[in-house]
């Protein structure tokens, strides 16, 4: 029996949240009250990658500050409409990795699948923000090609389960992709990446957290915190059970300019996570993705945050810094 202490029995459904989001800079600033520095080149930058955010996420941030480190993730910037050499539209090489519809091929061994093409908020950094999700995700009900594809292939051993967030997708949908993954003999263990948790901390219902736990494939659940105040109450009470159901929690984040390149912070943040049952496993050195270099961290001053990071923390709560290169069989350690 998976203990599930839901304190949302009088909130609105996950799905019924998303829909209600904010999905413009003029009504994300309006909430903040922070419509004075609206900027008209921030409608264009979401014109190239629209703004998305739930109200649980705005509720966190703090009314009133325009420097505010969640809000700086999600508000669109003048600045995306820059240039800046070395940026690029693929900067991870993932449409070189595509292998057939709906997957990525990288590392020996595992495979990633293109769940969903959505978000429920979208990340300003985000590697992926020009990725061509409609002609590379796989629509729910026609799996079968690449469950085929992954039925033949028995050098796979771990699915990741990627987009998008994979969570857009409904327990119902889930479960049918999860219970096929699961028939196939040679897979072993399933990884779900996911920010939906950490922004919509509702998404982890009773359905999920059975999904994650019948499944015979060995679970790991990847979040994405980048910020101490990402982690809440509400966040914690959602994965309790996910834990109790002996489900593997780790955490990656990305290093972003004026969000989190400060060693105190980023020392809180790992401390944080391991009271939540988070290991931190990766931090980012940001991806060059066209629209994002005002996020970018030197390598000198990420070595340096990361160097004490070591002297602050146990080797277990220190997460690796690295970064990924288009082609390398591996992530790559900074
Ligand atoms: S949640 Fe992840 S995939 Fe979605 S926009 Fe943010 S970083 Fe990108």
């Amino acid at each position: 029996m998976i203990p599930f202490s839901s304190s949302t029995t009088n909130r609105k459904g996950w799905q019924q949240q998303l829909v209600e989001g904010l999905r413009s800079a003029v009504e994300l600033l309006d909430y903040l009250g922070l419509t004075t520095f609206l900027d008209s080149h921030m409608e264009e930058a979401a014109a190239r990658f629209p703004l998305r955010v739930t109200r649980y996420y705005a509720n966190l941030m703090e009314r009133g500050d325009f420097d505010d480190p969640l809000l700086r993730q999600v508000l669109p910037s003048p600045r995306e409409l820059e240039t800046a050499d070395g940026f690029t539209r693929d900067p991870t090489g993932d449409l070189t990795a595509r292998a057939g519809p709906g997957m990525l091929r990288k590392y020996t061994g595992r495979a990633l699948v293109i769940a969903s093409g959505g978000c429920a908020i979208n990340c300003r950094y985000c590697f992926r923000r020009h990725f061509p999700y409609q002609a590379s995700r796989v629509g729910p009900g026609a799996w079968k090609p690449l469950l085929c594809e992954l039925t033949g292939d028995d050098t796979v051993s771990e699915i990741i389960l990627s987009g998008g967030d994979p969570l857009m997708l409904s327990n119902s949908r889930l479960e049918t992709l999860v219970g096929e993954l699961g028939r196939i003999g040679h897979l072993k263990r399933l990884r779900i990446h996911s920010r939906l948790p950490v922004v919509l901390p509702d998404r982890v219902d009773h359905g999920l957290v059975e999904i994650l736990d019948e499944t015979r494939l060995k679970c790991t659940l990847v979040l994405h915190v980048n910020h101490p105040r990402e982690l809440t109450p509400e966040l914690g009470r959602a994965l309790e059970p996910l834990a109790a159901a002996g489900i593997i929690l780790l955490n990656q984040s990305v290093l972003l300019r004026k969000v989190n390149d400060a060693p105190g912070i980023q020392v809180d943040l790992c401390e944080k996570l391991f009271d939540y049952n988070i290991l931190p496993y990766y931090l980012h050195q940001l991806d060059k993705v066209e629209g994002a270099a005002h996020f970018l961290v030197a390598d000198a001053r990420a070595r340096e945050i990361h160097g004490i990071m070591r002297q602050r923390l146990p080797g277990y709560l220190l997460p690796r810094l690295v970064r990924e290169e288009p082609g390398a069989d591996s992530k790559q350690p900074l």
